[in-house]
Formats: C-alpha cells, structure tokens, sequence
C-alpha cells in the first residue's frame, strides 16, 4: 500500500487561480521524491495537500497507513524542514529537537534518548547543548532535520530546505541526505528548483510546470552516478 495516494487533484484559489490541475501520484515506502518546477508551479501546494494542511478543490488525497482521530479524520504521519531552520534561539539544541515530543506528551526518557538518537543521526550530539547562535548554517539545518525525525514521521517533507546555503555547505548537506537516505530508508519528498539537486538525489523526479500548476513528467531515476 502507498503512503499517500492522490487522485486527480486540483486546486483552485477563491481569486480563480488553478494552483494544481488533475495530480495523481501514490507515494511508496522509501522513495526520494523530488518536486521539480518554476516558482508558481504548484510545488507548496502538493506539500500543503500531502501534510493534510489543505483540501484539494477536487479529487481525493488519501494516507491508507495512517491511524485517524476519533472524528474519523485522518492523521498524517508526516514532518517539514524548510529552507529557514526556525530554531528557537533561546533555547539549546537538544530543546529545539526536544519539543515536539513534549507537545506529544512521551515520556522524559524516552524523548531523551530519541532527541540523541536524532542528533546521533545527523552528527551533532556532541552540540547538545551549544545555541543555535553557535552553530554554522549548515548545522543549524542539520538541527532542523534532526527536529523533523524525532517524531519518527512516515515521511519527510522539505521545501527548498538549501536553498538559503552557500554552495559548498548545500554541496555537504545533499551529500549527509543522501547517506541518511540511504542508510534509513526514509520517505522523502523534496522540493527543488535544482536539477543538480533532482538528479543527484532522488529516485524519482516529478516534473511539473506553472500557469496552471500541473505535472508535466514523472520518472524514476536510479543513482545516475556513481556514489562513493
Ligand atoms: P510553488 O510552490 O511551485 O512556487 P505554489 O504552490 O506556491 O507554487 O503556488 C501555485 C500557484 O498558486 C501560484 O500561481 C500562486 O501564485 C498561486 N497561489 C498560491 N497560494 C495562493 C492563495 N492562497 N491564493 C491565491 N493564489 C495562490
Ligand atoms: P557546515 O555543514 O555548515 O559546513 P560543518 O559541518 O563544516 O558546517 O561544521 C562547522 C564546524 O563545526 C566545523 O569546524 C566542523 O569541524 C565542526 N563540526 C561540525 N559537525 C561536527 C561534529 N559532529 N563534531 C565535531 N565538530 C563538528
């Protein structure tokens, strides 16, 4: 069964706006999904709608994996890195990553130790307890991702989550992604406007163009070069 499922998906802003036009795509356990387009192509959209922060004008958007509230509504498993790590400056490392496990009341030992299992994951538990503030940007977005994973979410959603980077750091990050990736077999999808990045990372890319927002390609694409 796919993770998420969406089926012929549209969306229509009030002002008349087709943001996204007829999508269909089922998301599997373990893809690397890149979204790939011009700005305005409906990329934010698709995320909005998988992350069940918006409903589709049309069409249906379905996770057959997930558990549901008591109304009967579904409860997507999912988590977001955008490209601004929005930590809170106030607060230490291992509090940023901490928190939304306490706004999901686990226990003080279990969150303990899935906060340093994160921070283990991305190579900072060593920063535990340094401040945002004493991190360089590339840390900081590692940070970010290892606040995503806490939760331990079916899947990853990043939007454009490099693009802020210098091109060496970004270089470094897609790099630690893509041995994370490979070595947890995460469900990501990510959103680019880099065919660098599409091509170098992901095992499917999702090609899409604007006015209106529609897929125009959907391919698999299998580790093109070789990874070391
Ligand atoms: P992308 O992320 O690829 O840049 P978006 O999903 O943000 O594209 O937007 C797709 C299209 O929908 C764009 O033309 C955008 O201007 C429009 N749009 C996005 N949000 C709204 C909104 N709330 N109201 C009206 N139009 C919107
Ligand atoms: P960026 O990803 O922004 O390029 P780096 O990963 O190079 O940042 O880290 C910046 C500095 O922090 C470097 O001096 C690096 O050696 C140090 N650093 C980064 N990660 C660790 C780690 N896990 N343990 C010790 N030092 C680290």
């Amino acid at each position: 069964r796919p993770l998420v499922s969406l089926s012929g998906v549209s969306k229509v802003f009030s002002n008349g706006t087709t943001a996204l036009q007829n999508m269909t795509m089922d998301i599997r356990q373990g893809e690397f999904i890149s979204l790939l387009g011009p700005s305005g192509c409906g990329k934010s959209t698709v995320l909005r709608i998988i992350a069940g922060l918006g409903d589709p004008s049309s069409g249906t958007i379905d996770w057959p994996t997930s558990g549901h509230d008591a109304s009967g509504k579904a409860l997507p498993e999912i988590s977001f890195v955008f490209q601004e790590p929005t930590l809170m400056p106030w607060a230490t490392v291992f509090k940023n990553v901490w928190l939304p496990l306490r706004l999901k009341g686990i226990s003080k030992q279990e969150a303990h130790d899935r906060v340093m299992e994160a921070l283990e994951m991305v190579g900072l538990a060593k920063f535990a307890d340094a401040y945002p503030r004493e991190l360089s940007g590339g840390m900081k977005m590692r940070v970010s991702i290892a606040r995503a994973l806490v939760t331990r979410p079916k899947i990853l959603l990043m939007d454009e989550p490099f693009a802020a980077l210098d091109e060496i750091t970004r270089f470094k990050l897609n790099n630690d992604l893509l041995h994370l990736w490979e070595k947890f077999g995460w469900t990501v999808v990510f959103v680019t406007h880099s065919v660098f990045e599409s091509v170098y990372l992901s095992n499917r890319i999702v090609v899409m163009a604007a006015r209106p927002g529609r897929v125009v390609n959907d391919m698999r694409v299998d580790a093109p070069y070789p990874r070391e």
